[in-house]
């Protein structure tokens, strides 16, 4: 089983991946649980197929597990709240099953943080940096087979889900005063360009139909290997892939985003009209306290550039709230800036200080530090300003006929997207997981399409 929830896409979202029907004993199950990014979303489906690779199979409860693997994120309080009442939860199973396995993975843990979680989690059997999904795998008590290759790239899913996160490139180079990822993944690295194209190739031929390559800054891919290549180039080489069916990319760092890549999406015809170009904030005095490194204006500019080559681009943007020294002025710009550009869809945060980030620093100055009410409050108001124009641009889909690749099922309706990822439902008999439907819209709302296919 594996949980999954997101740090720059705040919502928690359950997702059950495998039916726990065989017999395999509880010495050859896992359990993984995870929460945080897309990146760690990739990290998991890797290490689940790697699992799978040697012999296991998924549990669906913790207890039901000898390998328990627990994908952390560290990148918002919450979620660290999140990680520390699963831990709970399995302290209490290893005491039932001492022989069980315990490893905490991922960002909580970061490169050089095992010393300090050790002796506070004594019934953590291993603590593993992010990305490390050949160390979690060695990891494994019961093995049947061994696996003749490293699980990176990814290794020969059985049946690739429809829609497959690959990482492109790990690590971010940037100090944004909030963010912990530089911290707990280090220098970008990108990987090779023939390396992913067969990796690709690979996931499409076990039925995945939409990659979405993934960076955190995505756009700059490249810029680290020999002869420096570009993500344009990539994406050219990847289109090529026999039976892929759509190509998407996140996520873009505005400063990276250049009008060749522009032109590479417009052109190339399985890219999707959708950027996710985070922002994080409206005021140029805040952007600056966030290290960003662009102004208001550079991001409308970049803006206007992507739409005038590709009107009907879906674009999608992050924000955080209440980062120190955003005042009451600054945040009425963030909210201006929601009104000019009117984003698809914006993931909110509210700011919440993380050990070791400059803005940690900064929060600890009260002439600085946000209320955490007005944080709430700030959040709520960017929520219903982005909710009352995204009902307004999806409205504009009513009666409209779009294309869906349909991802599965959900409450006794097929749920798939649109190109620029907008989330459709429509009800039908058939079995259309994987295929493109051809659905007439016939009811919206601001955070998904309602429709029946044609
Ligand atoms: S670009 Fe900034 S926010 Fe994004 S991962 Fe790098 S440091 Fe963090």
């Amino acid at each position: 089983m594996t949980e999954i929830a997101f740090f720059n896409k705040p919502e928690l979202l359950l997702t059950p991946r495998l039916p726990d029907r065989d017999s395999t004993p509880r010495s050859r199950r896992y359990y993984l649980w995870t929460v945080g990014c897309q990146m760690n979303v990739s990290d998991s489906e890797r290490l689940e197929a790697a699992l799978q690779g040697v012999g296991y199979s998924p549990a669906a409860r913790p207890e039901d597990a000898s390998f328990i693997v627990l994908n952390s994120c560290s990148v918002r309080a919450s979620a660290e709240e999140r990680i520390l009442g699963k831990l709970g939860e399995v302290q209490a199973i290893k005491r039932q099953h001492p022989d069980t396995k315990i490893v905490l993975w991922g960002c909580m843990v970061g490169p050089d943080n095992q010393s300090i979680f050790a002796p506070r989690l004594p019934f953590v059997d291993h603590f593993v940096a992010p990305s490390a999904v050949d160390e979690v795998l060695a990891l494994a008590p019961n093995p049947i087979y061994q696996l003749d290759e490293p699980a990176l790239p990814v290794r020969d899913w059985q049946h690739a889900p429809v829609s497959v996160y690959v990482p492109i490139q790990y690590g971010c180079n940037m100090t944004c005063s909030y963010c912990v990822i530089p911290l707990r993944r280090g220098r970008e690295r990108s990987r090779p360009l023939a390396e992913l194209v067969e990796e690709v190739r690979r996931i499409v031929a076990r039925g995945a139909k939409e990659i979405t390559l993934l960076g955190q800054i995505v756009d700059s891919w490249g810029h680290d290997l020999p002869g420096r290549p570009t993500l344009a180039e990539l994406l050219e080489a990847v289109h090529a892939t026999p039976d892929l069916v759509r190509l998407r990319f996140l996520t873009s760092h505005p400063a990276w985003m250049t009008d060749r890549l522009i032109e590479t999406v417009a052109r190339l015809p399985r890219c999707q009209p959708e950027l996710n170009i985070p922002v994080q904030a409206g005021d140029n005095h805040v952007l600056k306290l966030m290290r960003r490194g662009y102004t208001v204006e550079r991001y409308v500019a970049l803006v206007e550039k992507i739409r005038t080559v590709m009107p009907d681009i879906a674009l999608t943007t992050d924000i955080i709230v209440g980062h120190p020294g955003e005042t009451e002025a600054a945040f009425a710009n963030t909210v201006q800036l929601l009104e000019t550009v009117r984003f698809d869809k914006v993931h909110i945060a509210a700011f919440s200080a993380r050990p070791g980030t400059r803005a940690a620093e900064q929060e600890a100055q009260p002439a600085l530090a946000v209320a955490e009410d007005e944080k709430v409050r700030r959040r709520r108001t960017l929520e219903q300003v982005q909710e009352r124009i995204a009902t307004a641009i999806n409205a504009a889909f009513l009666g409209r006929t779009v294309t869906v690749l349909v991802e599965g099922e959900s409450k006794g309706k097929w749920r798939g997207r649109t190109g620029g990822n907008k989330l459709v439902f429509f009800e039908h008999p058939d079995d259309w997981t994987g295929r493109l439907a051809q659905v007439q819209i016939t009811r919206t709302g601001p955070w998904a399409l309602v429709g029946s296919v044609l």
